[in-house]
């Protein structure tokens, strides 16, 4: 015999960490920012067409303080990497990154100085979408996944990320290196 059995009908069960992991997957709220050509697709999918609302996630929000998902969406040049990782890290915990096309991916077709061959070199990346551009319905594939991520991870792996997060400045010193390098 079970709790089951004891409680009366209409009543539900379920451990804290799973009613917090299904309130993420249902309320992860974008960054709003974009860095090129894919943006256009990443907005396509607040349209009505589209309705990333289904997943709660169509208030996209201009404060990092407010957002807990990164949609990189673009080429990133060497310039804009340290801006993307101190948004990143303003950004609280728990938060998640995907990578939206082959440039946020690994650098598309620009695999010359200006750029870094994908996002995660500065960010850590949960989730990559293929494609130039990935189409909106590629977008919200990429969601299902990371609300798959998200029902499995537990508080202990949020404890962990958040302390591998943390990076020194120069951390974000040496992403200019490389380029630096190039130009001498
Ligand atoms: S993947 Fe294609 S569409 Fe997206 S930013 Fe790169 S060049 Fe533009």
């Amino acid at each position: 015999m079970g709790l089951e059995d004891k409680i009366p009908e209409g009543i539900l069960t379920t451990s804290l960490e799973g009613l917090v992991n299904w309130s993420r997957q249902n309320s992860t709220w974008p960054l709003l920012f974009g860095l090129a050509c894919c943006a256009i697709e990443m907005i396509a999918v607040g349209t009505a067409r589209h309705d990333i609302a289904r997943y709660g996630s169509e208030l996209f929000r201009a404060s990092p303080r407010q957002a807990d998902l990164m949609i990189v969406s673009g080429r990133v040049s060497n310039k804009m990497g340290p801006i993307i990782k101190r948004i990143h890290d303003q950004m609280l915990e728990p938060k998640w990154v995907i990578a939206m096309g082959i440039c946020a991916s690994a650098g598309g077709p620009f695999n010359n100085y200006a750029i870094i061959q994908g996002v995660d070199k500065v960010v850590p990346v949960d989730v990559y979408v293929p494609g130039c551009p990935p189409r909106p319905e590629a977008l919200l594939y990429a969601l299902d996944k990371l609300r798959e991520k998200q029902k499995s991870e537990t508080f202990a792996q949020y404890r962990e990320a958040e302390q591998r997060a943390i990076r020194t400045s120069a951390d974000i010193d040496a992403l200019a290196a490389p380029r630096s390098k190039q130009l001498a």
